[in-house]
């Protein structure tokens, strides 16, 4: 019996243009589009930033709204996921969307340093965050992009801010923060075992770790995360054609892992969430 892996799809992010990559969805149409072909080839979570005209990072809570609205129509079930990442957003601008009340939102908790910036988290502003997502019954995510983050969330569960059981993301590979190694993936996974032991993971490999990190979550048990926001590319000598290409490229693998593509219902259990109207 093979183990449900629930595939999360990042459609967008704040970082690739069509210029890199004529696939990146930056319209709300278009994103809705694109999610839906990343539904059909078995993704089950989708992860959402938006654009501003000149495809900069955007905060606009009526563009989230209408990325929510298509996906609930177009992907039954499909788990949506709002970010809260900080490029080239205002703290105050980071959780204005979060009265939509998406399913859940990515939460980082402590500060790093991005390729040439500071991402910026600061206490008080990791604690608000995670209080507005209780308030309003949001599942977060919670990011790790570096070790002290992983422990901060325990410390959040304690305080009374982060229901359990908690979800994680490790993510790897950004120049700066942790490095895309397997003995630190493992390292970390047990570690989290150790501090919130109900808690379920997956892992973001970027750039050209993308598909390595995807096969170590198929392997060691998590979930997994791909997507045109982490990785523009299908291998090293090819542009992906989609996002629903790189979902594809999960898929077509699992299997040699014993795992298969959890539907959005699977996936809903698996962390906890409500079923879908
Ligand atoms: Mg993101």
């Amino acid at each position: 019996m093979s183990e449900a892996c629930i595939i999360t799809v990042a459609i967008t992010g704040a970082v690739p243009r069509k210029e890199d990559n004529p696939a990146v969805p930056v319209t709300p149409p278009e994103q809705i589009e694109s999610t839906h072909e990343a539904y059909e080839a078995g993704a089950s979570l989708v992860h959402i930033h938006v654009r501003n005209e000149d495809q900069s990072p955007g905060s606009d809570p009526e563009k989230f709204a209408e990325i929510q609205e298509g996906v609930m129509k177009h992907c039954p079930g499909m788990i949506i996921q709002f970010s809260t990442g900080g490029r080239g957003r205002e703290l105050s601008q980071r959780g204005a969307m979060l009265g939509l009340q998406p399913d859940m939102a990515s939460l980082a908790t402590g500060s790093v340093n991005f390729p040439t910036s500071i991402y910026e988290n600061p206490p008080d502003f990791v604690d608000q965050l995670a209080s507005t997502m209780l308030q309003y019954d949001i599942k977060p995510e919670i990011e790790i992009f570096d070790v002290a983050m992983l422990y901060n969330a325990a410390s959040l569960v304690r305080r009374n801010l982060l229901a359990t059981p908690v979800h994680v993301q490790f993510v790897l590979g950004i120049p700066n923060a942790l490095p895309a190694r397997r003995s630190l993936l493992e390292f970390l996974i047990s570690e989290l075992h150790d501090v919130l032991p109900d808690a379920t993971w997956t892992a973001a490999g970027v750039a050209r770790h993308q598909y390595t990190v995807n096969e170590w979550c198929l392997e060691l048990g998590g979930h997994c995360r791909t997507g045109l926001e982490d990785n523009i590319k299908y291998d090293r000598d090819r542009l992906a054609s989609s996002n629903a290409e790189l979902v594809t490229k999960i898929v077509e693998v699992a299997g040699e892992f014993g795992r298969r593509p959890a539907t959005p219902q699977e996936a809903r259990q698996i962390l906890g969430l409500r079923m879908a109207a």
